[in-house]
């Protein structure tokens, strides 16, 4: 009862130590999560901010180097337009060359044979008329006109021998000395490729090149700057819906002879100038003067054209022409894509959008419905400076941000994780260590109340027995002398008492040192069996020593396993009843010396048989019980069993009796 009452005690005292401890250890915790989670928010706030920063950097960088000047004037220099418009200085339109109506179309010359030719459709008289007129004529224009009308009038006539003739002799009788004369052998030239299919290839590829050279004479092809060369044959032009219908035809026939390398090259020329003289075609209409040219702006930047079609153009001023080269949406993104591509990485994506907000370069969007599926934007650039209303957005990629921040995250939660394992296992150490030491405190507790009370009685009882023959009260000389044995009785048991607690005040300071030496454990046996002989023939009972022969030796503390045996034998004789039939047996088995304790007393219960060995344990802990003893005795032979390496058992039954068996190492047989 007193035990379980100083335990909830302690168990009081200690609830505030433990509270304070969890708080100690919560709080930290608690505010180093807070702590924690606040600085991977802020951290990843910051890290964002040093993303966006840094990404803008880049691009404001990119942009400065790639949309300079310089880098637009390098491009244009390394790609050739999709199309071109000149103007000369008084803002006349130069080129695409309009189609004028023919000059010579109501020349009265022609009056006479126009008649055979329309209203009489006498094509021999018309050709014999024709023929005069070329002949007569001081006129290359006149005459060339004669001889092309000649032609169609052959043509007419299925006499397409002769107009072979005729076509090939204008096409090399005629220098091109004036804008007329390069337009009619433009016809002449077209007549031929169609007529002359069915010579051999030498020739009519021979024809084919010739074409193309005429088609495309005073272009510098393989320059972007081609107009410029046109500057030269001003006056010259051939018109540029003709010049565009003879390069479509010279591909429509080049392009089944492509194995002459000569053809395909020619034949690749030709489409790409067919599609600049179309666009330039197309944009001439929307642009009739030079009305894009910005007042005090010499040379654009790239701008977006009016028309359906994306196209950019860019405008030059060279030696008084204004030339406006036009792009087309393809051209221009691969410019502004080496931008995107310095810009772009596994995180960040990049677009740029032109003034109509076209995407011109960059990574699409995606979308599902209306939603953009992925990216996030954060950042704008308007290209003012580089190009009027266009800009540059950045976007990082759906989770790529979150992903690092939530990487960053982890980070921050391991750590929290093991500081707190570690705060946690450092307290769980420190309870630990304040439970240790509270038991010991509890354990000190108990140790003095039990020794004042074990103390108590020897002395009590002494005390009387003095008193009673200090006053004289006794009859005898043999009456004295019995009280006086009981007195020396008592004090042995004092004694006997005291030392116990000394050996285990010593055992729990540790300082107990066996002396380990080869021991005869008959001789242990004997020994505690006479130490015990006094005791167990003063009462009723039946010792029996039974020691096997030729026994093997073992390392041991003799007086230490004589103080063993003897508490196990005390014990047996505290804990038995009147008849007690006490036995010691000492037998080897299995390599280990066995001493066995074996009585018929008490005995006791499973529960009690596992706690008998802890310190101050007592079955019957009431302190008005009759065994003498503090609970140390099987404390005292377990430490010692321990120290040489042994064990100990018990098997025992409520009532019936117990055996209790210390097994020690041996060595060899001796
Ligand atoms: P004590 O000084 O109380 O004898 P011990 O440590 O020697 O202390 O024994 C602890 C308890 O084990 C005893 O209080 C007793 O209840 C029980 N005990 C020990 N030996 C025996 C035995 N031979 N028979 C029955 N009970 C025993």
């Amino acid at each position: 009862m007193k035990n379980k009452l100083q335990q909830s005690d302690s168990g009081n005292q200690l609830r505030p130590v433990i509270l304070l401890l969890a708080i100690a250890v919560i709080l930290p915790t608690v505010c180093l999560l807070w702590f924690m989670v606040q600085a991977a928010g802020n951290e990843s706030l910051a890290l964002r901010q040093k993303m966006v920063n840094n990404y803008e950097e880049r691009l404001k960088a990119s942009v400065n180097e790639k949309l300079s000047d310089d880098e637009i004037n390098r491009h244009i220099a390394l790609v050739m337009s999709d199309g071109f418009i000149v103007f000369d200085g008084d803002g006349r339109l130069t080129f695409p060359v309009d189609d004028e109506t023919d000059p010579l179309k109501s020349e009265s010359v022609f009056e006479q044979a126009f008649e055979l030719e329309y209203a009489e459709k006498d094509l021999e008289k018309a050709i014999t008329e024709y023929l005069r007129i070329a002949k007569d004529t001081v006129s290359k224009d006149i005459a060339i006109k004669a001889n092309i009308s000649n032609i169609r009038c052959l043509r007419q006539l299925d006499r397409n021998g002769e107009a072979i003739n005729q076509a090939e002799s204008i096409v090399s009788q005629y220098e091109d000395s004036s804008k007329y004369i390069r337009s009619q052998k433009c016809h002449a030239y077209l007549l031929l490729m169609e007529l002359c299919k069915d010579r051999d290839k030498e020739q009519y590829n021979k024809i084919l090149s010739d074409a193309f050279d005429h088609f495309t004479q005073g272009m510098y092809h393989n320059d972007d700057m081609a107009f410029l060369g046109r500057k030269s044959h001003v006056g010259l032009y051939i018109p540029s819906s003709l010049q565009l219908l003879a390069l479509n035809r010279f591909i429509e026939y080049a392009g089944e002879r492509q194995d002459d390398p000569a053809i395909a090259k020619k034949y690749k020329y030709a489409t790409y100038l067919s599609s600049q003289v179309d666009t330039s075609l197309q944009l001439a209409l929307e642009y009739s003067g030079p009305d894009f040219a910005k007042p005090g702006i010499i040379n654009s930047s790239v701008f977006r054209l009016k028309g359906n079609e994306p196209y950019y153009g860019i405008y030059r001023v060279i030696s008084g022409y204004t030339y406006l080269k036009i792009y087309s949406k393809e051209h221009v993104a691969s410019w502004f894509n080496e931008l995107v591509e310095e810009i772009e990485d596994e995180m960040v994506y990049c677009r740029i959008y032109d003034d109509k907000g076209e995407l011109i370069a960059g990574t699409a969007p995606v979308y599902i419905g209306k939603e953009v599926v992925f990216g996030q934007k954060f950042s704008t650039l308007e290209l003012d400076g580089y190009m009027a209303g266009w800009k540059a957005e950045m976007y990082f990629y759906a989770g790529t941000f979150s992903d690092a921040a939530k990487r960053q995250r982890i980070i921050y939660f391991v750590t929290a994780g093991i500081i707190v394992l570690l705060i946690g296992a450092a307290s769980t150490m420190a309870t630990k260590s304040i439970m240790h030491q509270a038991a010991v405190n509890r354990l000190k507790n108990d140790f003095v109340a039990t020794v004042t009370h074990e103390l108590k009685t020897p002395l009590a009882s002494m005390r009387v027995l003095v008193d009673t023959l200090l006053e004289g009260n006794y009859n005898d000389q043999q009456q004295a002398k019995e009280y006086l044995e009981l007195i020396a009785k008592e004090n042995k048991r004092l004694t006997g008492l005291i030392d116990n607690f000394l050996t285990f005040s010593r055992m729990e300071r540790n300082k107990q040192a066996f002396e380990m030496v080869p021991a005869s454990a008959k001789a242990i046996a004997l020994a505690a069996a006479e130490a015990v002989k006094t005791k167990f023939n003063g009462g009723i009972c039946k010792f029996t020593v039974t020691i096997d022969d030729d026994l093997a030796s073992i390392s041991a503390d003799t007086d230490a396993m004589v103080t063993v045996l003897v508490n196990l034998l005390d014990n047996a004789y505290k804990y038995s009843g009147d008849e007690k039939e006490i036995e010691l047996a000492v037998y080897d088995k299995n390599g280990q010396m066995c001493f066995a304790v074996k009585d018929n007393g008490i005995g006791m219960s499973n529960r009690a048989m596992k706690k008998i060995f802890e310190r101050f344990y007592q079955v019957d802990s009431r302190l008005s019980r009759d065994a003498e003893g503090c609970g140390l005795g099987l404390s005292i032979v377990k430490f010692i069993v321990d120290a040489h390496d042994g064990t100990i058992e018990v098997d025992s039954e409520t009532g019936k009796g117990s055996v209790f068996v210390v097994k020690i190492p041996t060595q060899t047989k001796g």
